[in-house]
């Protein structure tokens, strides 16, 4: 990329994006819709330890409760002051019934003690423009290429375990559960992050050594419902608090295909005249991942951006998904068409965010070492 374009603001490229998009120069905001984020209000748990947990983590009728439930319930129930976001995966559409929108869910989460509700779409958002920006630095041959980084936890156990000699091209970015984490604890030093989704796996990953501290804990969307059935709250009922501040780009990270989508149309509107295009290869499923890698290291693919999801469908067909894989895809498919953006690029709310975190321009993203990356 030309020195110009890494000096350039975000506030200017959206400008940019917006006028050949739509021949706007204005730049629109509305603050309420991130409230959620930067100035989440307080909620008090509407309910009692005692009167849902016994001391040895089991329910009045004897159920156990895993360990995280368990763990989140004593640290709602004893939060005070101290504020707790629950971080909602991009495929949580349709989990907690097919009449529960994202407002509702958010509503239903207040019940819990959660004074903030995040779609982590908005950090996919992130990651998305991170990664476009990674592939227009080192893509600039027919025989580079990029293995995505930033999503999921067995992809990328699989490249570190058997093909250590490939993470040279794996850009060094954190997940968006991570960067999730990482932005609402620097927003407010000594909040709980309580990231929800269809992954088992995320559990080990928010341990990670180098990253440990930002996700404080990991609830699968099953261990949600429990919850949810627990504490008798009745989604169905909940007034609907509509938000929008994530992209059709962040939104379809929940199925297979979507990150390099995702990338490939970011890129586009970064550099609609690029002489070398994304072209994308995608497999789900780790013995999917692994041919397509060996494919690769054979010679045997002309694609320079290649994307894995250890589960099959990707986080659509994770293993504590709610529903089956492919209603949550058409649902992930459906969420997404909704989007008033199509990409972060579109998208005022991942501007405004980079901003409050201390990034103006594209150099200080491509150039950050610690927010958003980390060293695979
Ligand atoms: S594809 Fe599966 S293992 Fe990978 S992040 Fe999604 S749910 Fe987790």
């Amino acid at each position: 990329m030309e020195k110009d374009s890494l000096s350039l603001t975000f506030e200017e490229l959206y400008l940019r994006v917006l006028e050949e998009a739509t021949g706007s120069e204005e730049f629109s905001f509305d603050e309420k819709q991130l409230s959620c984020l930067f100035y989440p209000n307080p909620h008090v748990p509407e309910w009692k330890l005692p009167e849902v947990m016994q001391e040895d983590g089991t329910t009045k009728e004897g159920k156990k409760l895993s360990k995280d439930v368990a763990g989140v319930l004593q640290e709602l129930s004893a939060k005070k002051g101290r504020k707790a976001f629950a971080l909602v995966a991009p495929a949580f559409q349709g989990q907690f019934g097919s009449d529960v929108t994202p407002g509702m869910l958010r509503m239903a989460f207040r019940h819990l003690g959660f004074d903030g509700f995040v779609e982590v779409a908005l950090f996919a958002d992130v990651l998305t423009l991170k990664e476009a920006l990674e592939f227009d630095r080192n893509i600039h041959t027919k025989n580079d290429y990029l293995l995505t980084s930033c999503c999921c936890p067995m992809w990328l156990a699989m490249i570190k375990k058997l093909y250590a000699e490939l993470i040279p091209h794996v850009p060094p970015s954190v997940s968006p559960m991570i960067a999730a984490g990482r932005t609402v604890k620097k927003l407010h030093p000594d909040a709980l992050t309580v990231f929800v989704g269809p992954c088992v796996a995320k559990k080990a990953e928010a341990k990670e050594k180098d990253i440990a501290g930002a996700i404080d804990y990991v609830l699968t969307f099953q261990e949600t419902q429990d919850i949810f059935e627990l504490l008798q709250v009745n989604l169905a009922e909940e007034y609907d608090k509509v938000r929008e501040y994530s992209s059709e780009a962040g939104r379809i990270y929940a199925r297979t295909g979507g990150v390099s989508e995702a990338v490939k149309a970011t890129l586009s509107r970064l550099h609609p005249n690029r002489e070398i295009t994304l072209e994308a290869q995608q497999a789900d499923g780790v013995p999917n991942c692994k041919a397509m890698i060996d494919a690769l290291v054979n010679g045997h693919t002309t694609a320079n951006f290649f994307e894995g999801m250890g589960c099959f469908g990707g986080c659509s067909g994770g293993p504590k998904s709610i529903l089956k894989k492919e209603i949550v895809r058409d649902n992930v498919n459906q969420y997404a068409r909704a989007s008033r953006f199509k990409t972060p690029l579109d998208n005022p709310y991942v501007l405004e965010l980079l901003y409050r975190l201390g990034f103006t321009t594209l150099g200080d993203l491509l150039t950050d070492k610690e927010f958003f990356s980390r060293q695979f």
